[in-house]
């Protein structure tokens, strides 16, 4: 199995430390409002990893994170926490406020029909853990404190530049006006952040005698050593983590424990929608809920997520998306149809799907590979286990009554009586369901 390793710039066979044990973080969302369409199209590409694992025999031990606390509204260490902008919004505190994001988030998880993490965590639930991880850096003098917090000095790890390829020169010159002056350096990032007197920050600790919060990145860090070790083997995110979150994960970790942190870095591309970025202000930052009021539902969405390979750029249309769903209806109709006859043999399609997600995930070229071959029902399973579009459910739970409705109405076309076959059909369609007349006979078809 081969993937495109962010560390290397190249495409690598994917070595584990142990196929028994997988080890694999996931940045997961930060919690604070309703995540729009773009949001669930990483987490898409890599429940698409985890079945390819699995499917190649290993197993994989993942976890998720969910930001409820740290994230702030800038990059650079300044604005306003994410969840402490939530409450302010909705009138609610910042623990509700996480409650009912994380729950909606892992809800619509479902809906997608995404592999379940393995592990789970909150990133308050990980503040001790955090502050160890702060402690150590200091006593290995990689730190320095400021008025609004505890930093990371970028200049004591050489290696700081090397993930993201950064240029600090330029870095540097490009500098804002307002850049913090006690930074040491325009790279350097808060580990944690100290609560000022006149401060609203609902969700604090006390460390170093004031309260305060930690810093995105080290709750990364930290969840990753506690419930995966010093090196793990993949960890999955977006490209726009590369130069900051991810490159200070890494000096977090590999500072802390001298061990390498990751061996293998995904990372997917971002979606645009009619040619435009995704933006509040463009009004096109579509919820699951929206397209389901647009009659299409998570997986029709997820099967125009995996018709691109997870490092291109994609374009949303509607248009494109009505095209995955017509795709996704043919497949669950072949589907039914060769489980009805049951007269396609089984061949070695299976093997040949996989061997297209083999090379770096290629799931545009698997599906091709599906359309343009015969596939048993088994082989359709097979499909499910890989993509989880649910391509064969409730296809051998046909209910008895739409059986005896089939019976019925050929029964009524032998017999010529077609008002009553006309009857039966509408009977069918109010059920979703419709007969194809096929040389072996009639089998029945979903409508939509
Ligand atoms: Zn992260």
């Amino acid at each position: 199995m081969k993937l495109y390793n962010t560390l290397t710039r190249t495409i690598e066979e994917f070595k584990p430390q142990n196929p028994d044990e997988v080890k694999i973080y996931t940045c997961g969302p930060t919690v604070y409002n309703f995540p729009h369409i773009g949001n669930y199209t990483s987490y898409i590409y890599w429940d698409l990893l985890i079945r390819t694992l699995k499917a190649n025999g290993m197993t994989p031990k993942r976890v998720l994170n969910l930001t409820d606390v740290g994230h702030l509204t800038s990059d650079a260490d300044d604005g306003e926490d994410k969840l402490e902008k939530g409450a302010k919004r909705e009138g609610k505190t910042v623990w509700e406020i996480a409650d009912y994001y994380s729950n909606y988030f892992l809800e619509n998880y479902g809906k997608l029909n995404l592999t379940q993490p393995d592990i789970i965590a909150r990133a308050t639930d990980y503040i001790n853990e955090d502050i160890k991880l702060v402690d150590t850096l200091t006593e290995k003098g990689y730190t320095y404190e400021t008025s609004d917090g505890v930093y990371f000095d970028t200049s004591k790890f050489t290696a700081y530049p090397d993930f993201a390829k950064l240029d600090l020169d330029h870095l540097r010159a490009g500098a804002r006006v307002d850049f913090n002056t006690e930074k040491r350096n325009v790279s350097d990032f808060a580990l944690w952040k100290f609560i000022k007197p006149d401060e609203d920050h609902a969700m604090r600790w006390d460390y170093l005698g004031r309260p305060g919060y930690p810093g995105w990145h080290i709750e990364c860090a930290a969840i990753i050593h506690e419930k995966l070790g010093e090196t793990i083997d993949i960890h999955t995110g977006g490209i726009d983590h590369i130069p900051v979150h991810h490159t200070n994960e890494i000096a977090e970790s590999e500072c802390a424990f001298d061990k390498k942190m990751c061996n293998y870095w995904l990372h997917c591309n971002f979606i645009t929608i009619d040619g435009e970025k995704i933006s509040k202000s463009l009004g096109n930052t579509y919820t699951l809920e929206e397209l389901d009021e647009k009659g299409f539902s998570p997986l029709d969405f997820k099967m125009w997520v995996l018709q691109g390979h997870f490092q291109g750029t994609r374009n949303f249309s509607f248009t494109d998306l009505q095209a995955a769903k017509a795709r996704r209806l043919n497949w669950r109709n072949k589907a039914a149809e060769s489980y009805q006859l049951g007269n396609i043999e089984k061949t070695d399609v299976e093997a040949k799907i996989l061997e297209k997600l083999n090379e770096n995930l290629n799931s545009p070229e698997a599906f091709s590979t599906i359309d343009t071959n015969e596939l048993s029902f088994e082989d359709w399973k097979y499909v499910d286990e890989l993509f989880g579009l649910k391509i064969t459910e409730g296809i051998e739970e046909t209910p008895d009554f739409i059986k005896n409705l089939i019976e019925e109405r050929e029964e009524a076309r032998i017999r010529k009586d077609f008002a009553i076959a006309d009857d039966i059909r509408d009977q069918l369609a109010a059920n979703n369901y419709y007969v194809k007349d096929t040389p072996t006979g009639p089998v029945w078809q979903f409508l939509a």
